[in-house]
C-alpha cells in the first residue's frame, strides 16, 4: 500500500488551467454527492450556520446547497473559469473584489454574501485571510493536491479549522501501481500521519 510511482507525480497549475478551458473535467459532477448527503449531520454536528470551507472547489455545486441550508461557504480555486461557470450556472448575482494581501488574488462574492471563492493557490491562504472553519468538505482536494504538497495541505487545512471543526474527506481506494491516478492514491496510513 504505498504510492509507488505516483510520488514524483506533478500536475500543474497551468495543467488544471487547460483541463478547464477544454473542458476537460469529468471530476465535475451535476449531482450533489452522495457521501456528503450520507454525512452531513456528521458535518453539522447539530450545529446551525456553520462556516463551510472547500478546498479545491472547482464548481462543486454542493456550495450552493449547503448555502441554502443557511451556511456561509468559502472556497477556493484557481481557475477563474471555474467559479464564474459556478455563479452563472446557478443563477447567482456576484462581485468580484482583489484581496490586497495575495497578489494576484481575487475574491468572487455572491451578493447575497453567503458564498465568497477566492480565485488563487489554496497555498496563499491563511487564517488571516479567510478565518477559520467549523467545517470542511475535502473531495477531489487531498486527491488532487501533488503527493509532494500534501504535508504543507494538511498543515494549512488544519491552521484552518476552529477547535469543533468536522472534516469530511473523500479518497479513492485502488492499487496505484495498476493506475496512475488521477485522482492520486492516498492510503489510509498517509491519512493518519498527516492529520493525526
Ligand atoms: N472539489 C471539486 C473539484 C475537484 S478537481 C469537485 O468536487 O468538483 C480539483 C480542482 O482543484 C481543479 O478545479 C483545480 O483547478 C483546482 N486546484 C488544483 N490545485 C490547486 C491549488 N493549489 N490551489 C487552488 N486550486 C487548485
Amino acid at each position: 500500500s504505498d504510492a509507488g510511482s505516483q510520488k514524483e507525480r506533478v500536475v500543474t497549475e497551468q495543467e488544471w488551467l487547460q483541463k478547464w478551458e477544454m473542458g476537460n473535467i469529468g471530476f465535475h459532477k451535476e449531482q450533489r454527492h452522495p457521501l456528503l448527503q450520507k454525512y452531513l449531520d456528521v458535518l453539522l454536528n447539530g450545529r446551525s450556520g456553520l462556516r463551510i470551507f472547500f478546498p479545491l472547489c472547482g464548481k462543486a455545486v454542493e456550495m450552493k446547497w449547503l448555502a441554502d441550508l443557511g451556511h456561509s461557504v468559502v472556497g477556493v480555486e484557481f481557475s477563474e473559469q471555474a467559479l464564474k461557470d459556478f455563479f452563472s450556472e446557478h443563477s447567482l448575482p456576484y462581485f468580484e473584489e482583489p484581496v490586497p494581501e495575495i497578489s494576484g488574488g481575487k475574491m468572487f462574492q455572491s451578493t447575497s454574501g453567503n458564498i465568497s471563492l477566492y480565485c488563487c493557490s489554496i497555498y496563499d491562504l491563511s487564517s488571516s485571510i479567510v478565518g477559520k472553519f467549523d467545517g470542511v468538505w475535502d473531495r477531489g482536494a487531498l486527491v488532487a493536491v501533488n503527493p509532494s504538497d500534501r504535508q504543507r495541505y494538511a498543515s494549512l487545512m488544519i491552521n484552518l479549522m476552529e477547535k469543533n471543526s468536522s472534516y469530511l474527506l473523500v479518497t479513492v481506494s485502488y492499487d496505484p501501481n495498476k493506475h496512475k491516478g488521477p485522482p492520486f492514491y492516498v492510503p489510509e496510513s498517509e491519512i493518519k500521519s498527516l492529520f493525526g
